[in-house]
């Protein structure tokens, strides 16, 4: 295939695009930016009533997903394609989890128990490989564009996966599972003409860190830990480098840190 003389980018318009998590945060700040490009998006997210708002909002679909079960993933990615070729999917469903591996104590069972690690693992990890694997068997059916690409997907890790700190062995294994993926993913999908890209945040200013003047008081506190700006990013900021990585044809197997050029100190 010959080289284009320029860079045309994947187009977005006329496709439907599945967004786990897309009902908060970096998720909902994708979907908007998403829907803005033309494309019909599918908020798949845990939480009704944020979710049905926002899909009103951009004209979009919202669907109940719990990312852990594979039925409800299948009913998510088979809504969107019948809506329009699925052309993009953003994994931003996740949670954050903060326990100690041994309690303050030294006790093992006032801290991390092997329940809580499991469930932040299904969620972030597995939860994440599971609506790639079935995103990617729907996108390989789609018409290739001119670059040959059906479909561009991007995940949501963290820069948790290489800056672990105390309490977050759950959070930063799955995301440095997601990091891990990236590439044989990458290499995987590539046969198919997908794309798969994976965008590592630092501090991001979301409910993740829960809502209310205390969770405030936190962040604020936090966004001084950042190496330039001092202050915690934006979803927006966030959804722009997705929205890149999605549509730049030749972004392919990158994990991108996009954290303010943070490295955080042990707290
Ligand atoms: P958020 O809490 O605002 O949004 C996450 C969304 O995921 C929520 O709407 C929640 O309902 C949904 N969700 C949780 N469990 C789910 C499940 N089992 N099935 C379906 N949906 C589920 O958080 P955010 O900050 O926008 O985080 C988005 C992603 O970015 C997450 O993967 C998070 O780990 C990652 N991240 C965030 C930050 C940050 O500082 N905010 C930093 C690094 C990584």
């Amino acid at each position: 295939m010959a080289a284009p003389s320029y860079a045309p980018g994947m187009e977005l318009s006329g496709s439907s695009a599945l967004v786990t998590g897309g009902a908060s945060g970096i998720g909902a700040a994708a979907a908007r930016q998403l829907a803005a490009r033309g494309c019909t998006v599918v908020v798949a997210d845990l939480q009704a009533d944020r979710g049905e708002a926002l899909a009103e909002e951009i004209k979009g679909v919202f669907a109940q997903v719990d990312v852990t079960s594979t039925e409800q993933i299948t009913g998510a990615v088979r809504a969107a394609a019948e809506i329009a070729p699925l052309r993009a999917v953003v994994n931003s469903a996740g949670i954050g989890w903060a326990q100690r591996t041994i309690g303050r104590d030294g006790q093992l069972e006032s801290a991390h128990s092997l329940e809580a690690f499991t469930k932040v693992i299904a969620i972030n990890l597995i939860g994440t490989f599971d609506v790639v694997r079935q995103a990617a068997t729907v996108m390989s059916g789609n018409e290739p564009d001119a670059d040959g690409c059906r479909g561009a997907i991007v995940n949501l890790a963290s820069v948790a996966a290489f800056d672990g700190q105390i309490g977050q062995a759950s959070y930063s294994a799955s995301k440095g599972g997601v990091v891990g993926m990236t590439l044989p993913v990458a290499r995987d999908l590539s046969a198919a003409g997908i794309r798969l890209n994976t965008v590592a945040p630092g501090l991001i200013d979301t409910p993740i860190y829960g809502e209310g003047p205390e969770s405030e008081a936190f962040k604020a506190k936090l966004g001084e830990s950042v190496l330039f700006p001092k202050r915690l990013g934006v979803p927006d900021e966030l959804a722009s480098m997705v929205l890149e990585c999605l549509t730049n044809s030749y972004m392919n197997g990158e994990v991108v840190r996009l954290d303010g050029g943070i490295r955080m100190p042990p707290k």
